[in-house]
């Protein structure tokens, strides 16, 4: 499995580049001593195989740490530093970590210092790793979600997931001595690919930081200096991209190919993608945290861009793929329905209880209902939209419910709705959350912008507009049809 031939790898790759960050690289023999120091500390501290949280932003020693918990048979769960304290400790609640690796501190667990750990990390005298603990079915990692009830989901992954997983990316993507660009953060599963498709295959991952925040000049000039040939990202991170008409050949001379996973791919971003890098290779990805990164997949040539929609794919051979009606009937080849993936990639499940009932049996199989809409039409699959309020913004998977359960929690509030609105393309382009306050309070929006970026990361918060009387349709709900008027000028406030 793969983590014998990434282990291979660390010993053989000697100086060969595993991991630049912020213009420093690391050799895979570096990777290996960190890696090791800090697998022998868990085997000696960690008797219990309590799971591990790992806090930060791409740095070094969260990469390592992800490895020697891996070969030390310890799940672990990486944790953005972007995420507000409260999420974060919502988060800690339910995983109840033996420690948290990373400058975090919290009165739930005990907290090696990103002090504490590059002193263990740079020990030049340790014991080399001669056995891995983790078995198929062990978790490997938990990558938490948005979760409808305002409380982040956390999805237990598999050892037997991400091999599968990784071993079909490599087929897909010819990897091999590349440079991979990292666009994602590690709490996002797109990360799951840039982070082991480069070690699995001796290539270097190249981290691009500050993606979040996007700045165009750092972005820029990283870009430049990683000279990438495979980069992995989201439609959404493209389109930033391609704003800068610089976005091309002379920035990246050598890339070949860029996997999408994510979100909607639109034909317009590979048609630009193409005029800027002649002879590139688009691969487009599809599939939820829930499947492990992705589950289908498609080269764009220029036959299938004559198409009017972009397909999703085919499905990789240990998937089935299934459109389902409501009452979870098969539907037949151009009928939309829900997706359903069955086979290898389907996770373990949420970690604790959680209310939606989407891992099921179907068939006797492990399945994943995916909430996506879709269909098949001439071999391939077809995204066609979400059946429920999640959505996607800037890339990120975000329940709208959680963003209006974090605003009620507030205690402000009689009426809370937060509103996504759409470009042409049907891109979400904007948050709107409408509020009522509640009579007795005096809160301005930016007195609750502010309280609510305490509970809620950057990329999940909406703008908010008070509303002296709320619009409710006749069933007594919020009228959506009003509160949508409101956003595109259709109606006054
Ligand atoms: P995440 O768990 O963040 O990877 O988000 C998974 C969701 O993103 C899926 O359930 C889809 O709604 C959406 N998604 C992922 N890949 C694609 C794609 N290639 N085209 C359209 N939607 C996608």
């Amino acid at each position: 499995m793969i983590l014998e031939e990434i282990l291979k790898n660390l010993k053989n790759q000697g100086k060969n580049k595993a991991y630049t960050i912020n213009n420093q690289s690391y050799s895979y023999e570096e990777l290996y001593r960190f890696v090791c120091n800090i697998y022998q500390f868990i085997l000696l501290n960690n008797k219990e195989k309590k799971p591990i949280m790992v806090y930060g932003n791409k740095e070094i020693y969260m990469k390592a740490t992800f490895l020697a918990c891996s070969f030390a048979g310890i799940t672990y769960v990486p944790v953005d530093k972007s995420i507000p304290k409260e999420r974060v400790d919502l988060i800690i609640n339910q995983v109840n970590p033996y420690c948290i690796f990373g400058d975090y501190e919290s009165k739930y667990c005990k907290n090696i210092t990103k002090k504490q750990i590059y002193e263990l990390m740079e020990n030049e005298t340790f014991n080399e790793i001669n056995k891995i603990y983790l078995n198929a079915n062990d978790i490997y990692y938990i990558i938490f979600t948005s979760g409808s009830t305002g409380t982040p989901k956390g999805v237990k992954v598999t050892y037997k997931n991400v091999d599968s997983c990784i071993k079909w990316l490599k087929e897909i993507t010819k990897v091999d001595n590349d440079i991979i660009l990292n666009q994602a953060n590690f709490s996002f599963d797109l990360s799951v690919a840039d982070l082991y498709l480069s070690i699995v295959s001796g290539s270097e991952q190249f981290i691009l930081e500050d993606s979040m925040v996007f700045n165009f000049l750092n972005i820029f000039k990283q870009l430049k200096q990683s000279d990438a040939t495979i980069a992995i990202m989201t439609p959404s991170f493209a389109d930033l991209l391609l704003l800068d008409k610089t976005f091309g050949k002379e920035i990246l001379p050598n890339l070949k190919t860029i996997v999408f996973c994510g979100e909607i791919l639109l034909k317009a971003t590979i048609q630009k993608l193409y005029l800027r890098f002649p002879n590139i290779k688009i691969i487009n990805c599809y599939g939820p945290t829930e499947c492990t990164f992705a589950v289908t997949s498609i080269e764009i040539t220029n036959e299938i861009l004559k198409q009017e929609n972009i397909p999703i794919g085919k499905p990789k051979k240990d998937v089935e793929i299934l459109i389902l009606d409501k009452n979870k009937k098969q539907l037949s080849n151009n009928q939309i329905g829900e997706i359903l993936i069955i086979g290898e990639s389907v996770a373990d499940g949420y970690l604790g209880e959680v209310q939606e009932k989407t891992f099921i049996e179907y068939n006797g199989k492990k399945a994943y209902l995916t909430g996506d809409l879709g269909y098949w039409s001439n071999g391939n699959l077809y995204y066609e939209s979400r059946k429920d309020k999640q959505i996607k913004y800037k890339g990120y998977r975000i329940e709208l419910l959680d963003i209006e359960k974090n605003l009620y929690d507030l205690n402000y509030f009689e009426k809370v709705k937060v509103i996504e609105k759409k470009s042409e393309k049907n891109k979400v382009i904007k948050l709107i959350a409408f509020v009522k306050l509640k009579t007795n309070i005096n809160k301005t929006e930016l007195e609750i912008k502010k309280e609510l970026a305490l509970k809620i990361p950057e990329y999940m918060r909406p703008s908010i507009k008070i509303l002296e009387k709320f619009p409710i349709n006749s069933n007594g709900k919020a009228d959506i049809e009003k509160l949508r008027g409101l956003t595109d000028g259709r109606e006054n406030y």
